[in-house]
């Protein structure tokens, strides 16, 4: 079974420069509520995957971020989308755990609990972290240029191990899947999915 994994911060919801400690600081990215309803027609594991150092740096307890999180997912699935699980890793940089992203703990976990075929996967992030971490574990990896991605390009170029993709953001990510799973499956019985369910989708450019 192929997942898509989906980095939190700067690609669902606003980077916050004092990080996003509670629900009153979540937001919503544009767009990104309505690319998670076209990823969610695919079928497969939408996983995300998030570094929180916020908890072990005591910024804001595993309760809150939580909360958060059944948040987010009860928006999203309210909204016409699924995620089928989120982790997230409490750790600080220097307590060198191995699930903080660049390091890909998470997505093994993951791949473990849902039987999830890894090479054959999606990695949709917006930090160099996000790339390495997806490419250790073979997945196709999509650089978005919101949250820090911009500013982060340069770093992910010089670290990553293979090519990946750019997009604008998550609905130009979610487009080129959309498109790969096409490709991948037969597209007949998907385009009708996309069909039946384009009012609430997003155009279908191919780039
Ligand atoms: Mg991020
Ligand atoms: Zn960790």
């Amino acid at each position: 079974m192929r997942a898509i994994f989906l980095d939190r911060d700067g690609v669902i919801c606003k980077n916050k420069s004092d990080h996003v400690k509670s629900w009153d600081e979540f937001e919503f990215l544009p767009g990104a509520k309505a690319s998670l309803n076209t990823l969610s027609m695919l079928g497969l594991p939408i996983v995300i995957v998030t570094n929180q150092a916020v908890v072990n740096r005591g910024m804001a307890s595993a309760e809150a971020i939580e909360d958060i999180h059944n948040r987010m997912v009860s928006e999203i699935t309210a909204a016409g989308g699924r995620i089928d699980r989120v982790l997230y890793c409490p750790h600080r940089p220097d307590e060198h755990c191995d699930c903080r992203k660049p390091e890909p703990g998470m997505l093994l976990q993951a791949a473990q609990e849902l039987d999830i075929d890894l090479k054959n996967s999606y990695m949709v992030g917006d930090a160099a972290t996000d790339i390495v971490a997806g490419q250790r574990v073979g997945c196709s990896t999509f650089m978005v240029l919101t949250g820090r991605g911009l500013q982060q390009l340069v770093h992910a170029f010089r670290t990553a191990r293979n090519t990946f993709t750019i997009t604008r953001n998550l609905t130009g990510a979610a487009n080129q899947i959309l498109k790969n799973e096409l490709q991948l499956t037969g597209a007949g019985e998907l385009w009708q999915l996309y069909s039946e369910n384009y009012h609430q989708s997003i155009p279908f450019t191919v780039k």
